[in-house]
Order: C-alpha cells, then structure tokens, then sequence
C-alpha cells in the first residue's frame, strides 16, 4: 500500500479527492492519500501545488517523485531541498482551456471586438477586419500549452510564427528558435502570445528593446507568466503607442496589487490568472500513470530538467 500526500491548499483536495482515487483504482496501484503527515519518511509520492504549505523536501526519504499539479514550477525547481524527481502537469484539460482563452483574446483583438463592444458615439465605420491568413500572430513557446493554442490559430487560419528554445516542428506554425528566431518573429507579430516557463533564461525576456522590435499597435497576451515581461518597459511602450494592447493574465505579484497601474490603464486587459488551469478528472489520470510508471521502473512523463529551469 503506497501513501501519497496531496500537498495543496485545502480548497483543492475536495476537488481531487474522487478522481485520484478513481484513477489510482484504474491504474491498479492500492493506495492511501494523505492531505497532511508526521511522518515524512513514510511518504512514497507527493502530489504538490504551490501554497499548499510544503517547501521543505528534506524529510520525505523515501519519496519516489514529487508530481505537480501545475505546469508551471518556477516556485519549486529552484528549491534546493528537492533532490527526488519532479515532473510538471501536462494535462489535456488545461490544454483545452488555454487554446480555448488564447483563440478568444486573439480573436479580440483580430477583429477590433473593443469598438462595436463600447460605442457610445454610435459610429457607423464599416470597415471590416482583414482575413486571419492576412494576420501574423507569434506563439513564443511551443510546448504542450504553444502547441495547443498554435492547433486553434492555425485551423482558424492565421499567420502563426512560432518560437522555442530548440528548433521544433509544428503543423501549420513556421518554427524559429534562438536569439535570431526571436527578432524574426517579434518583427512580424502584430498578435504575440507568451507561453514560455518562467526561467533565469525567460524572465524579462519582453524587455524594452524587444517590445520595440514588434510592429507599431502590436498587440501583447500574455497567459504565460508575469515576470516574462519588464512591466516598466511595457508601460512605457503602452503610453508611447508602441504596443497598441496588452492582455495580461499573469504578474510578478498575485493577486495583481489594487494600486498597480495596469488595473487602469486604458490599453491594458487583465484577467485573473484564469487562462486555464489544470482539470481535475484528467490530471488525475496523468498522477496516477506516473506512479503506475514508477513502480514498474518506467520512465517518468513530464520529468523536469532542473538545470533548464522547465
Ligand atoms: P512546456 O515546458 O511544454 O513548453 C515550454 C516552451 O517554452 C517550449 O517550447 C520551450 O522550448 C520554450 N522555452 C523555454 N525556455 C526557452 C527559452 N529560453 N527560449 C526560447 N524558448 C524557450 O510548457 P507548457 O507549454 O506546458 O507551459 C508553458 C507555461 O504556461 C508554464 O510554464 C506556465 O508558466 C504557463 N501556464 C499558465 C497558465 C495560466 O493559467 N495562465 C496555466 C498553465 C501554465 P523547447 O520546445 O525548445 O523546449
């Protein structure tokens, strides 16, 4: 009987409860999940979301894995206590519901939604949008998140100029990767959307030299993580007119502090770190593979590669 400690604030275990239990069952892997334990030693996975109160890994000796809930693990990688495998959340439903939000704020901004929305003075401008073939959009990251949103802007037709750390192929998107793939697709994007991890590499990538590289009134969505973008730099480049919109779903500080200007400003969109997150029912059944995989000495899915940072 293996025990697996759900380490996550409480308002998620009433979520996960049923379906790891089903998805271990189904798995075949006899179980008992904790949601708290004195002894450390005993623990033989740990299911872990950030804020669920563990940061020090030194006591679970026997632990096999540490299995994130979340696809993001910036707040974890660094953590010097943590010598046992981790793998990061890849989940089919978190990838439905990012494709889902970057098509729509996409979209938002293809069509000019924001002037028939609001339209007080009752304008009658019949100009109609361009064809999303006629729109270039960069994707900068295309991992499992890139590669969702990438299958809805390219079935929807656009443009789509794709980056990544190493040369990939994705259906329909031209992949560039490196320092010289990124000034080739920041110069045509006039819709770029930042689905990169937060890593030594990434952070204030969006800096005031690459915000200038982007085409004037470019667009900026970003879903991926706040600390991505140099908020000054984007301010400025907002206030100048150098970027026509910014969507920002994610920020260096969570909540988004009343007081920060990207609440009023008129050319920033925030939303609440809602882009997506990670679905219950399918994220169980990828835990309890990973543990199915361990215990019959597979490899891990979805292992983390703690010196890049992702
Ligand atoms: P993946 O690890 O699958 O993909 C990451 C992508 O970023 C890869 O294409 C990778 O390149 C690329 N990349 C990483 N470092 C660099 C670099 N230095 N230069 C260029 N490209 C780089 O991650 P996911 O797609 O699963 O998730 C992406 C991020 O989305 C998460 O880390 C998280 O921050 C964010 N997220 C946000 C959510 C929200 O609700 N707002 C919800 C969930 C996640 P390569 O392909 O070469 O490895």
């Amino acid at each position: 009987m293996l025990t697996i400690l759900f380490s996550a604030p409480p308002a998620r275990w009433p979520q996960y409860q049923a379906p790891l239990t089903a998805a271990l069952q189904e798995a075949g892997i006899a179980a008992r999940i904790v949601t708290e334990t004195e002894a450390p030693e005993t623990v033989d996975y740990v299911v872990y979301a950030p804020n669920g109160g563990l940061s020090d890994f030194t006591p679970f000796t026997g632990c096999r894995a540490v299995l994130s809930l979340w696809a993001g693990v910036e707040n974890i990688v660094t953590n010097d206590t943590l010598t046992q495998p981790l793998c990061r959340m890849v989940d089919a439903g978190l990838e439905e519901g990012m494709r889902e939000w970057v098509a729509g704020h996409v979209l938002r901004h293809h069509l000019g939604m924001d002037a028939h929305i609001v339209n007080p003075a009752h304008r009658w401008d019949q100009v109609a949008p361009p064809l999303a073939r006629d729109r270039t959009v960069a994707l900068l990251g295309l991992g499992a998140l890139g590669q969702a949103a990438a299958s809805a802007l390219v079935a929807l037709g656009f443009d789509v100029q794709g980056w990544s750390r190493t040369q990939r192929e994705v259906p329909g998107v031209t992949c560039h990767h490196g320092a010289e793939g990124l000034r080739a697709v920041l110069e045509r994007a006039e819709i770029a959307v930042l689905l990169l991890p937060l890593t030594a590499q990434t952070e204030n990538l969006m800096n005031a030299e690459r915000l200038g590289w982007m085409p004037a009134g470019a667009v900026l969505i970003n879903p991926g993580r706040g600390a991505l973008i140099d908020d000054t730099a984007l301010l400025a480049a907002l206030d100048a007119g150098r970027i026509g919109h910014a969507t920002l779903d994610v920020f260096r500080s969570e909540p988004l502090p009343a007081d920060h200007p990207f609440w009023t400003h008129p050319r920033v969109t925030v939303t609440p770190h809602i882009a997506s997150e990670t679905r219950p029912a399918s994220a169980a059944r990828v835990i309890a593979e990973n543990i199915r995989r361990s215990e019959a000495g597979e490899p891990l899915l979805h292992l983390v590669d703690r010196a890049r940072g992702y």
